[in-house]
């Protein structure tokens, strides 16, 4: 199969992407989000006199000859801009042979659990825990995941600080959590990297007598050194990688043992075949992968996927519970949306990613095209 177009479709936020190849298939996909108009651009400029004309048929050879050649340009938008193309691959593969892309690695789940991942840290412990109360209730999810410390942007010359709204609210939030939901109810704790290793050990011993599943980016990500420093100074496993795309780092994040649980985001990373890549050096070193994602965009289809597909996968994928809060932006995108009934989420079983766009997003999207 030789590509012979691709397409973007763009907002500000999102940027779908759709690949043509020369026997008549299109798939669809979708690089990470947000300043998406500018990962449009590197799709064409970068990408696109790359790929078109060349084959598709082994997909990690084309996107690795793509990462050497553009060595000079390595940083994120490169990455971003390339899941997008990886994506629609997949959906291209899936649909050729007549499966979903999680049965094309021979997973035939139905359905994958979720953890309610709260985005939110400028609110009170009680809003919080009455809203986690009444998603039990209504949605039957079973696990939660909480961030803390400052809300906004990051500024990490504040490491020692909780949130300038509520002071203590770490401490309150999880106490009134475990408090009103038993020691039995699966949470995880997010610290977005905004601790320097002394506090993160303080506080890490906190989390270990509070029965807190995993502690996720305790010290800022390109300190994996001090990550590790923590992971070996606590009980409560470490997670992070959220943010990497370099193969060399994921290998220095694994070896040195910073994480436990391992969170590609088929985004940042370079698409779905990058994050597998990662998922296979998890599972050889012995540890737990979770692919990372905090939007209701396409990137939830491909990790609900993914989530199905691993041997070593978190029994939980992350699932936001504040989309009007975090990316309003996605509303709309497809169908058919993965809901969640008693704490699942449908694997699609349609061919590809298994879901379609919508025309009215499309319409309304900025368009371009590279062809041969
Ligand atoms: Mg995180």
């Amino acid at each position: 199969m030789i590509i012979k177009k691709i397409e973007t479709f763009s907002t500000q936020n999102l940027c779908i992407v759709r690949v043509t190849t020369d026997d008549g298939f299109s798939g669809w996909g979708q690089t990470a989000p947000i300043t998406a108009d500018i990962t449009a651009q590197i799709v064409h400029r970068l990408l696109a006199p790359l790929v078109l004309g060349k084959s598709c048929d082994d997909m990690q050879a084309l996107e690795d000859s793509c990462v050497d050649s553009r060595y000079t340009f390595h940083g994120t938008y490169l990455f971003r801009a390339l899941a997008g193309i990886d994506a629609a691959l997949w959906d291209i593969k899936g649909k050729k042979e007549g499966k979903s892309v999680a049965q094309l690695f021979g997973s035939d789940r139905k359905f994958v659990d979720v953890y309610g991942s709260s985005m939110v840290k400028e609110v009170s412990p009680q809003w919080e825990v009455d809203r986690i109360k009444k998603l039990m209730q209504e949605q039957g999810i079973k696990a939660f995941k909480l961030h803390i410390n400052k809300p906004g942007e990051y500024t990490y010359s504040l490491y020692e600080k909780d949130t300038d709204v509520y002071p203590g609210r770490t401490e309150e939030l999880i106490t009134l959590f475990r408090k009103t939901f038993g020691p039995d109810v699966p949470l995880m704790i997010d610290s977005n990297g905004s601790f320097s290793v002394k506090r993160a050990i303080e506080i890490g011993h906190f989390f270990e007598d509070m029965g807190v599943e995993y502690f996720e980016e305790p010290c800022p990500y390109w300190d994996f050194e001090k990550n590790a420093a923590v992971a070996k100074a606590l009980k409560v496993p470490i997670a992070g990688g959220e943010q990497d795309y370099n193969m060399a780092q994921w290998k220095r994040i694994i070896d040195s043992k910073s994480v436990y649980i391992a969170q590609p985001d088929i985004g940042y990373i370079g698409g779905f075949t990058r994050a597998m890549q990662v998922a296979k050096m998890t599972e050889d070193a012995g540890i737990i992968c979770s692919p990372h994602n905090f939007t209701c965009s396409l990137l939830l289809v491909y990790c609900i996927h993914m989530n199905a597909i691993l041997k070593n996968g978190h029994p939980f994928l992350e699932y936001s519970i504040d989309p009007e809060e975090v990316d309003p932006w996605s509303n709309g995108l497809f169908t058919p949306f993965p809901d969640i009934h008693d704490g699942k989420v449908a694997v699609p079983q349609e061919p590809g990613w298994g879901v379609e766009l919508n025309e009215e997003w499309l319409m309304k999207s900025s368009y371009a095209v590279s062809e041969i």
